[in-house]
């Protein structure tokens, strides 16, 4: 059986407990693990697939606490650096009264995880693997090395690579900066999740058609097109298979498509997913994956934070069956 492996932030989520405040007023905030990769991770353990997180946190209690709360939901902490020179990442954000966000991040040690901190030659994967990767981690050119190198040695395994372009604006020096990096990795992945918001930023077209095939690039085989509460269509080449969201009562919309992409690579793992057999699979079962992948980003909107909102595996197969 194939693994996931998923590569970049882990951090602790500072959420604010005053809402619509600017950050410079909140006074109390709630500690939740976070970052992308890491809530990805915890998805696809939590239903019940092997994931490993490849990441760096400090020797210190917030490190301690996240690989906690990783080992919790089932992933495998062993390919997670520790190190003395640098706190373990934390972040700030909140949304004020007019709806922008205020962030603060302090994002070492994990953009800073090094080629020769860490095993990454094809040899540490194997064939059925999956790497999942977001752009958040290519801002800073240590992180984007490693990360060439994982999917470099993903590939050579034939196994599966996972790209969520993930904007995050405030993090880069420009936007032309976040979108050339997406641009570069792109045709390197399998698979790529981008959400209806970010879809014209990263391609520059209006037409939602014509920007969707314009990121068949390279390797690319499916675009997973994410619509929030409408759901998700998923396209394989011209093929577009649509689906529905479930309704459910929202809280916090944080993690839904770490969830939704946990999810449907959860699937594509219980499959016996491989570069090879990719088409056909979505083709067959595209489905069945959609529905679970959707249930998975449903519920977790229905509480706070991100690994902590995750549902376990009985609660998305309810809601599936209704
Ligand atoms: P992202 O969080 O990456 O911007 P979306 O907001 O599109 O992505 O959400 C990802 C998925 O999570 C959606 O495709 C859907 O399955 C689920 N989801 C998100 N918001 C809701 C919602 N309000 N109600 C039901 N499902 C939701």
């Amino acid at each position: 059986m194939g693994m996931l492996y998923s590569i970049g932030e882990v951090l602790i989520d500072f959420i604010p407990q005053q809402k619509g405040k600017a950050l410079k007023d909140v006074v109390t905030f709630e500690r939740m693990p976070g970052g992308a990769p890491a809530n990805v991770s915890a998805a696809v353990a939590r239903y019940g697939q092997a994931a490993s997180m490849i990441t760096k946190v400090g020797e210190d209690a917030f490190g301690d606490f996240l690989i906690e709360q990783l080992e919790e939901a089932g992933v495998r902490t062993d390919m997670i650096v520790r190190t003395k020179q640098a706190n373990t990442g934390l972040a700030f954000v909140s949304l004020r009264e007019d709806g922008e966000r205020d962030f603060s991040f302090y994002r070492k040690p994990s953009a800073d995880l090094l080629l020769e901190e860490i095993e990454l030659d094809a040899s540490s994967f194997g064939r059925g693997d999956i790497l999942h990767f977001c752009s958040v981690d290519l801002v800073e050119s240590p992180m984007k090395q490693t990360h060439r190198k994982a999917v470099n040695s993903m590939k050579e395994q034939g196994g599966i690579i996972s790209f969520d372009p993930n904007v995050r604006l405030p993090l880069w020096d420009s936007a032309e900066d976040c979108r050339s990096a997406i641009l570069e990795f792109l045709p390197s992945a399998h698979i790529v999740k981008i959400s209806d918001e970010e879809l014209e930023f990263i391609t520059g077209i209006q037409d939602e058609q014509e920007a969707i095939q314009s990121l068949f690039q390279g390797d690319v085989q499916a675009v997973v097109f994410t619509k929030g509460a409408k759901g998700a269509d998923l396209y394989v080449g011209k093929e577009k298979y649509g689906s529905n969201g479930f309704t459910v009562k929202v809280e916090d919309t944080t993690g839904a498509g770490d969830a939704f992409i946990g999810g449907f690579l959860y699937k594509l793992l219980e499959l016996g997913a491989t570069s090879e057999n990719l088409i056909e699979l979505l083709h067959d079962q595209h489905a069945d994956i959609l529905r679970f992948a959707n249930a998975s980003g449903a519920l977790t909107t229905t509480k706070r934070g991100a690994i902590s909102a995750l549902p376990t595996r009985d609660k998305v197969d309810r809601l599936i069956k209704t």
